[in-house]
């Protein structure tokens, strides 16, 4: 039986490429089929990358990063009335604003720089056990002992293996706009905003970049259906909200993994390693997403376990995969994060709270003769809303 690579990855996004990384660096024979015209092509992402595991990874010193994120602002919105608070850490270089559209070339050179080899415009439309996988794709079929899947939320390799199906209660919608402002400020500002369409499940957010912002929302599908709220009204909503001006250099949509850790995809099938948004890794607990780091780490992990399945033998037994995975940050961080999966099912997290709170402290900041002890201002706003406030602790705890 002849193969054509020890290791196919599919997909060069930040999991496809840290994956081939890896596994050429194992001394297996890795090639990597992406479907753009190059690495970043077909990339959206609103843009902060928290660097710990590229760092692991690769030399960061030459990164097209665009600031480091030294400041973080949380926006909570109810009508015109707003609460922020904000935190500076000047000196913080924990994550940084990314275009991927820089940042994944730049990658990819680095892959290739090291021997990885990267096929272009080769989309893959099928794939078949036999005696390994074979991908079918626009440039004829390829069979590898390992495919490591790295092409991205739909998950196309492990569907046409017939693993898995996806439904809307597992997605949420990210649209994302890049805006050139007349100024930019200099500091690296990460917002996130919440609250800001009535009954709509989902956050928006902004970043500050070099010369431009990168803003957008990401919210569950399904509420987006039954709020029948219109996709790309949403990235005006927010620009709106944040009182965000400029012209729109870049609008883009795509879809977002939201499974959370009890319900993940499989990781893994005879043959097959799952990285990535593929594999549904990415957390959304209200005050950062994370993907881009999950996708790293999760690649780098895969492109080792390659070595260790083709070393005992039998290409068919990839379960080490998963151990390796619960081993690291990757799961340990998806487990932390579980609580905060249910939560952004919680409508009250998105209506209700923002409401109490906005309430609170208006009637805190106004004087008219009837002063009441904050406690019991706060217990009358949660009657108001039929809640109690054992419902509205328990819900706090879940945040915490
Ligand atoms: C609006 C928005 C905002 C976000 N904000 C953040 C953020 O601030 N921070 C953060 O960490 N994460 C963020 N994320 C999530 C992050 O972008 C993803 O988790 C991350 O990009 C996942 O990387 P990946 O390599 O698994 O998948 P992808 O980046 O999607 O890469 C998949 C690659 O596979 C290729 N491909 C797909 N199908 C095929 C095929 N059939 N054949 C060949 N090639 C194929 C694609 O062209 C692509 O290059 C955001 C996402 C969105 C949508």
């Amino acid at each position: 039986m002849s193969y054509d690579a020890d290791v196919i990855v599919v997909g060069g996004g930040l999991a496809g490429l840290s994956a081939a990384i890896q596994a050429n660096r194992e001394g297996l024979s890795t090639l990597v089929l992406e479907r753009g015209e190059y690495s970043g092509a077909k990339n959206v992402s609103g843009g902060r990358m928290y660097v710990h595991a590229l760092k692991e990874l690769v030399n960061i010193e030459d990164a097209p990063f665009e600031k480091p994120i030294t400041k973080e602002t949380y926006v909570i919105s109810c009508g015109t009335r707003r609460v922020t608070f904000s935190f500076s850490d000047p000196e913080s270089r924990n994550s940084y604003s990314v275009l991927r559209a820089k940042f994944d070339p730049w990658l990819a050179k680095k892959a290739e720089e090291e021997g990885v080899i990267i096929s272009y415009e080769t989309l893959v439309s099928g794939a078949m056990r036999d005696n390994g996988i074979t991908l079918r794709t626009n440039r004829g079929d390829l069979r590898a002992k390992i495919v490591i899947e790295a092409d991205g939320v739909t998950a196309g390799v492990s569907r046409y293996l017939g693993l898995r199906n996806l439904s809307p209660d597992s997605l949420m919608l990210g649209v994302k706009e890049v805006i050139k402002p007349d100024v930019i400020s200099d500091e690296g500002e990460a917002k996130v905003l919440v609250g800001f369409v009535d009954g709509l499940l989902g956050g928006a957010f902004s970043y500050v970049n070099k010369d431009t912002i990168s803003l957008g929302a990401t919210v569950k599908v399904n509420s987006l259906q039954s709020e029948r709220v219109l996709a790309r009204d949403l990235v005006e909503l927010v620009r709106e909200k944040l009182g965000i001006e400029g012209d729109i250099l870049e609008y883009s949509a795509h879809l977002i993994p939201y499974y959370g850790y009890d319900k993940l995809p499989p990781v893994y099938a005879p043959n097959l390693l799952i990285t990535g948004d593929a594999a549904g890794l990415l957390i959304n607990d209200g005050f950062v997403i994370r993907g881009m780091d999950l996708a790293i780490g999760s690649g780098m992990i895969a492109g080792r376990a390659a070595k260790k399945i083709l070393d005992q033998g039998d290409p068919t037994k990839t379960q080490v995969y998963e151990e390796m995975l619960n081993d690291s940050f990757v799961m340990k961080d998806m487990i932390i994060a579980r609580r905060a999966f249910s939560l952004m099912n919680n409508e009250r997290l998105f209506n209700a709270y923002p409401e109490i709170l906005c309430s609170v402290l208006s009637r805190m900041f106004t004087v008219s003769g009837n002063r009441q002890r904050l406690l019991n201002v706060l217990i009358e706003e949660i009657k108001k809303r039929d809640l109690t406030l054992t419902e509205t602790v328990k819900d706090l705890m879940e945040v915490l």
